[in-house]
């Protein structure tokens, strides 16, 4: 018998944690998972599955005024802002208890508190110690927000899935995945928009005509863009709020949100105290297998601050398990990662962008398609789609591939494949199109762009 309660704690229910759990106790693994708040996580509770369900809420009321240039007339639509967050919350406890059932059904104990760690293997839970032989630490990440007086005034995406009422006018501060995508929730919704962003466009570190051309979309929908803006300072007057800019603009609305990055939920968890080395942004350093500088203390997710997306996290949590509980050690390959923006409309990436292509490689050739979708030939509606491959000359390997327009994510994942298998060129155009789809242009594009 073990001299540990536990072969595996896992700090953090969320989608690292309840996978890696979950796939150890299947290895015959005695494990627990410990919870402060409900089972599920980021992804879950506050992030993706709620914001893609606000996302579809959007899209009705374009797809309501695209009809009409189908032949449909359509009594005024209505929309209760109130009834989709019902909706949306009742999901969420559906999925709440799924998360549940499978750690009971894989005779994983839910231990229901905050978890410290005490040393390298005791993990106190509402007061009790528990050990065991690792610790996995996946307690995700938070909003973080800059310090700005009347700060305090303010709301997250936290905040923002759970508003009791719909605002009339928001002004959102950041210009990543999260600004932009709420960004376009809350203008298909009827809310008059502003985005703040520090920098001169939107998207950093993506494709720079995908950051052209989203932002052009964004316009044309009636988003504010105000660029090159730096936040001075935020009052509160009665119900509405007033942000001051640095050079004297002022703006108003009836709700600020914040949406200025994350930052790991590293504080209190006892892991300094332990050796774990934290980095400056707060993330557990950890190597290729996920192991802190404190042998059988383990990190994955958005503590580590590799890549911060859910099915990132999920296969580290299951290489974490295969080199653990299996005794096969398993990195993660972080090339190629496909991910998407559920902006209105979407972008879905996979590769490298032309900027970083051109850094990497000596020669690069770029396509580029622009066209509107067939769908908006008869809805009347401007907007264009937008479709890149980036490719290394001397390989003909294709190393980048972006998309921004309708169902840019679904295309994207399946053509994730083809740049993971190293797919050439030469071969993206030996592929029949699907016709009609816009996804054909990407088997299609045959012309250089002349740089
Ligand atoms: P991001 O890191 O993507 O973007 C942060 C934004 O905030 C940037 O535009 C940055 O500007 C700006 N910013 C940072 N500090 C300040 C400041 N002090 N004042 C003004 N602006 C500031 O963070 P998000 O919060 O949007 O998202 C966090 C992470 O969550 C993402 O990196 C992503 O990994 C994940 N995520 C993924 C999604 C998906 O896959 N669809 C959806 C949502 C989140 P600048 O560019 O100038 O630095």
């Amino acid at each position: 018998m073990s001299q540990f309660d536990y072969d595996l704690i896992t700090i953090g229910a969320g989608s690292g944690g309840v996978r890696a759990s979950r796939m150890a106790a299947q290895t015959g693994a005695r494990v627990a998972i410990v919870e402060e708040s409900r089972v599920g996580g980021t992804c879950v509770l506050r992030g993706c599955v709620p914001k893609k369900l606000l996302v579809y809420a959007g899209h009705f009321a374009d797809d309501f005024e695209d009809s009409q240039g189908y032949g449909w007339t359509l009594p005024k639509p209505s929309f209760d802002w109130a009834k989709l967050i019902a909706a949306k919350d009742k999901e969420l406890d559906r999925l709440n208890s799924i998360y549940q059932r499978i750690l009971r059904d894989n005779n994983v104990d839910l231990l229901n508190g905050r978890g410290v760690i005490v040393d390298k293997n005791t993990v106190q839970v509402a007061g009790k110690n528990y050990n065991a032989k690792h610790i996995l630490v996946a307690v995700g990440g938070w909003p973080s927000m800059p310090d700005v007086p009347g700060i305090e005034h303010v709301i997250s995406s936290n905040e923002a899935l759970n508003l009791r009422v719909l605002p009339k006018k928001i002004i959102i501060v950041g210009a990543g995945y999260i600004a932009v995508e709420f960004a376009g929730i809350f203008q298909s919704l009827g809310v008059d928009v502003t985005l703040v962003l520090r920098a001169d466009k939107i998207l950093r570190g993506f494709d720079e005509d995908v950051r052209v051309c989203l932002a052009a979309e964004m316009r044309k929908r009636g988003i504010t863009l105000k660029a090159e803006s730096v936040v001075h300072s935020i009052e509160k007057r009665n119900d509405s709020y007033s942000m001051s800019l640095v050079g004297g603009d002022v703006l108003d609305a009836d709700q600020v949100m914040y949406a200025t990055g994350r930052k790991p939920n590293t504080t209190g968890l006892g892991l300094k105290e332990i050796g774990v080395e934290i980095n400056q942004d707060g993330a557990i350093v950890v190597d290729e297998y996920s192991e802190t500088c404190v042998g059988g203390v383990w990190a994955v997710g958005d503590v580590t601050d590799r890549s911060n997306l859910t099915p990132v996290a999920i296969a580290e949590g299951a290489a974490f398990v295969q080199t653990v509980f299996n005794d096969n050690p398993t990195k993660v390959d972080y090339d190629n990662i496909p991910s998407a923006v559920f902006s209105s409309p979407p972008i879905g990436t996979v590769g490298l962008s032309e900027e970083q292509a051109r850094a990497q490689y000596k020669d690069v050739d770029v396509y580029v398609s622009s066209f509107r979708p067939m769908k908006h030939t008869i809805s009347g509606r401007d907007e264009q789609t937008f479709m890149k491959l980036v490719v290394d000359q001397k390989t003909d390997v294709v190393v980048g591939c972006h998309m921004m327009g309708l169902d840019a994510p679904e295309i994207v994942q399946g053509l994730g494949i083809a740049l993971k298998c190293g797919a050439t060129k030469l071969q993206f155009d030996a592929t029949v199109g699907i016709h009609p789809s816009a996804a054909e242009e990407f088997v299609t594009m045959s012309e250089k762009r002349l740089c």
